[in-house]
């Protein structure tokens, strides 16, 4: 006997207030419904298919992508955020496909060498329109890709796309329709989207401590005066004597996960139960997120966030990387832009077409789609090809902690 269809509702069993398939707002192009998949686990399956999804192997989390295999890069940074995020979703009764769909994607619009990329892309289209890795993570999923034959992009559900545009600035909101309503007229995402967007900062907190004291840019010497990592470093201290230091951190590391993972639930479960919302837009309607911390542990997350911007991500070793970096964008923008014939066949041909029909514009979105795509090999090997401004090698080598092993 042919089975057509799920004989049950897999999404039977979420709350009232969770994203369902059935309820979703749906497709820009609408499609026959998956046969034994929820829509969102169809989300998830095309994202994981993509293009983009692939090149974040070879992307910067905060260290260059080849300067130690042990770093985290964005397809690792990513994986972790999936498997919080739906650890959280499923603890919440939340739609924990919404959830992880939306955290394999939420960076896919991220350039070569985060931040850094990104910073100096945005600087060379301020005269464009400007450039932010969110909307470029929608652009991906909603333009970009280029896989169906029916349409251009991902197609993805309202709710994937809308947990994907964590920021918008208001200008751009306003072109980006319903998707971007919120940035103009208020309200919350849904709560898939607001546990994943904490999921990603959960994600990346920690492990730039594990790859900071990895790499003997920071030390736990500094950390003892950060509440979050020093109380349980304390503890692991305590309960199990003298440990190798690696072991030691990575018991303190996913105790802080924990702490912050589970003070989440709670605080979010007390949210909910207040505002008691029967539908996922009276959750969107809310004031403000009902997913959050305590105040508490919002104050220790800050302490720690602040330590890690002063300590690692502006420590001079990574600001060095970061501005030679930049350097190589920066290049790589103004040579496309003056040899629009130095860029593959099909994206030359559609700079000049867009020239043609959009001025300046057109091709230099066109210019920054192909920078923001390129992995961190790819852009040097480009630089290299072009004659560009190499990375130094000192650059490249974050010197090798007494932890990098
Ligand atoms: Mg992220």
């Amino acid at each position: 006997m042919a089975v057509d269809s799920f004989a049950h509702d897999p999404e039977a069993a979420l709350a009232s207030y969770a994203s369902r398939s059935r309820t979703s707002r749906g497709r820009a192009h609408s499609e026959p419904p998956p046969r034994y998949r929820t829509e969102f686990q169809r989300d998830r399956d095309r994202i994981v298919h993509s293009g983009a999804f692939r090149r974040l192997e070879y992307k910067t989390q905060v260290f260059v992508n080849h300067v130690g295999d042990m770093y985290r890069t964005r397809l690792t940074h990513t994986l972790e955020v999936a498997q919080i995020a739906r650890g959280i979703a499923r603890a919440l009764r939340l739609n924990e496909d919404l959830a992880e769909a939306i955290a394999l994607a939420h960076d896919l619009g991220h350039t070569p060498f985060g931040h850094a990329g990104q910073e100096a892309l945005h600087a060379c289209m301020r005269p464009y329109g400007g450039f932010e890795h969110n909307r470029q993570s929608l652009r991906v999923v909603d333009v970009l890709e280029a896989r169906y034959a029916e349409f251009d992009g991902l197609n993805l559900c309202f709710e994937t796309r809308e947990g994907i545009l964590k920021h918008c600035a208001r200008a751009h909101a306003r072109t980006l329709g319903a998707v971007a309503a919120r940035f103009v007229d208020g309200g919350q995402p849904g709560l898939e989207a607001q546990l994943t967007n904490l999921a990603d900062e959960i994600a990346y907190n920690n492990h730039d401590v594990d790859d900071g004291l990895r790499s003997g840019l920071i030390t736990v010497e500094q950390l003892r005066d950060i509440d979050l990592f020093a109380a349980p470093y304390r503890e692991v201290a305590e309960r199990y004597g003298p440990l190798p230091e690696r072991r030691h951190i990575a018991e303190t590391v996913r105790r802080m996960i924990d702490a912050e993972v589970s003070d989440l639930i709670v605080t979010s479960l007390d949210r909910i139960a207040e505002a008691a919302p029967r539908h996922p837009d009276e959750a969107r309607a809310q004031p403000e997120p009902l997913i959050a911390y305590s105040d508490a542990m919002a104050a220790k997350n800050l302490e720690l966030k602040r330590f890690l911007y002063r300590a690692l991500y502006r420590h001079p070793q990574v600001k060095a990387m970061n501005a030679e970096a930049q350097t190589l964008i920066e290049a790589l923008f103004g040579h496309f832009m003056a040899h629009p014939d130095d860029l593959p066949t099909d994206t030359a041909r559609k700079a000049r077409n867009l020239l043609d029909t959009q001025g300046e514009d057109g091709q230099a979105r066109t210019v920054a789609d192909h920078i923001a795509g390129m992995t961190d090999r790819y852009a040097l090997a480009q630089g290299r090809r072009f004659g560009l401004p190499a990375m130094s090698p000192a650059a490249l080598d974050v010197t090798p902690g007494p932890l990098n092993r």
